[in-house]
């Protein structure tokens, strides 16, 4: 454990060797390093089970098992941070512990939030005047304000709540149509029930004060108020693999062209984005944070001027590369689903934030790594390298070997570069004999 400017202890999230051990093994370094043996218990999952589930969604009938991992070494704000991670796909815990580290030499992560500010949009069609209905809707906007904050006492006392109204008349297939905005400050929520309330509560006052037909009442998940900013710098040094003869100055320069050819390229830019949405989406599984949201949001973010990277990697002063990531982050801490799932709620204990802001910081530096070590094996030595242990296992199973001899199978695959349903079929008969 280390100790904080606060004086607090933090614990160390190198964990040193943490991949070897087996689950169980794991659990207890997380015991050791300081993490709460109730929270590393939750974290073993199966406490939601049908019935808990059954008050998530609708007509459920069972529940899915995800694996959570810990990525290590994350370094974000001057604190150690472990980053509990659900996925289903190999090597994205491996490639964000591996990113973290590589950032570790030069201090981690540094983050920024602009503040847990969403949208809701109220659609108003058929407006008579749709411009000086505008002027109409903003002349009211300390009523509106008023009547919006009636609807979230709490929130309100938890120091959020609308703070601003705009409008603006949009050219549609449809004709013009008059569209309010109230801009709510969520706090620690990711806002959507919060927001939507507000904006159908409003509904008659804007359709009393524009003479037209209000329909859609709901939030924007383009929440270009709600950004999250990441940054770090990596030595070359750092970037360098025996795997490949390339200097860590050659490695930076082929990253930096390969954000490059994402900024020039939508096709590669898709792509480049999934890579950070890996990191982002396993940490809003593992917090049942709502990560169709943030998807829906990232990507409208990244569409703005011409879709393109979220990422963005340079050369600085000193040679070193340098890292940032930007976009919409709406998550909560409270509210939702985060606290109806007690892994999830082990998961948001681990990360120890603060705040929804605090989290949001955590998705960036996240995604930001998920994104440069994905980018350093692609200009290195490819990325199925890494990919073939656990996925010649997951060959293994495919091509129905026994439990027993799925380890034996992969092993063979790997050893002979040959990771195929075929040969494995063949290797499961030999071995079988
Ligand atoms: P919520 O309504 O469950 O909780 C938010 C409420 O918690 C606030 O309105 C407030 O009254 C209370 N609260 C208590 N302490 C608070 C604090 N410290 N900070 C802020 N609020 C506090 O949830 P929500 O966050 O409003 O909505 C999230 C849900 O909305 C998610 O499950 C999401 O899937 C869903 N949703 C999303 C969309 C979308 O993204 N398009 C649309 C509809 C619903």
């Amino acid at each position: 454990m280390n100790s904080d400017s606060t004086g607090l202890t933090r614990m160390d999230s190198r964990l040193s060797g943490f991949y070897k051990g087996s689950p169980a093994e794991r659990r207890q370094a997380l015991i050791d390093a300081g993490v709460d043996p109730e929270t590393v218990e939750s974290l073993r999952g199966g406490a939601l089970g049908v019935d808990g589930a059954d008050g998530v969604s609708e007509n459920v009938v069972g529940t899915l098992e995800y694996p959570i991992g810990i990525a290590t070494n994350f370094r974000i704000d001057g604190e150690d941070t472990l980053v509990p991670m659900a996925v289903e796909e190999t090597s994205v815990v491996a490639a964000a512990s591996f990113g973290a580290r590589m950032a570790r030499g030069t201090d981690g992560f540094t983050t920024d939030v602009s503040g847990p500010i969403m949208i809701a949009q109220i659609q108003a069609t058929d407006v008579p005047a749709p411009h000086h209905a505008k002027s109409t809707v903003l002349d009211a906007a300390d009523d509106l304000i008023e009547r919006a904050n009636e609807q979230d006492p709490v929130l309100v006392e938890h120091g959020g709540g609308c703070e601003d109204v705009q409008a603006r008349v949009i050219d549609t297939p449809r004709g013009e149509m008059l569209i309010t905005h109230l801009i709510v400050d969520v706090r620690d929520a990711m806002g959507g029930n919060a927001v939507n309330t507000m904006a159908e509560a409003l509904a008659p006052k804007i359709e009393e004060l524009t003479g037209g037909d209000v329909s859609l009442r709901i939030l924007s998940n383009l929440a270009d108020r709600r950004l999250a900013r990441a940054t770090c710098t990596v030595e070359p040094d750092a970037l360098e693999t025996d795997d490949v003869e390339l200097s860590g100055e050659e490695i930076r320069d082929r990253i930096v062209n390969a954000w490059a050819f994402a900024a020039g390229d939508p096709y590669r830019a898709a792509t480049h984005n999934k890579g950070i949405m890996n990191g982002i989406d396993a940490v809003a599984t593992a917090t049942f944070n709502d990560w169709r949201a943030i998807e829906a949001g990232a990507h409208a973010y990244a569409a703005q001027d011409g879709y393109g990277p979220l990422t963005t990697y340079e050369v600085d002063a000193d040679g070193r590369l340098a890292c940032s990531i930007e976009l919409p982050i709406q998550v909560g801490t409270v509210g939702g689903a985060t606290r109806l799932q007690p892994t999830a709620e082990a998961a948001l204990e681990l990360l120890d934030v603060d705040s929804a802001d605090d989290l949001a910081g955590v998705f960036a530096a996240v995604g930001l790594a998920q994104n440069f070590a994905g980018l350093r094996a692609l200009v290195s030595e490819g990325i199925q390298r890494g990919h073939m242990n656990l996925h010649a296992k997951n060959i293994a199973v495919q091509a129905g070997s026994p439990d027993d001899l799925v380890d034996e199978v992969a092993a063979r695959m790997v050893a002979e570069e040959t990771v195929r349903q075929d040969r494995a079929e063949e290797l499961i008969d030999e071995l079988s004999e």
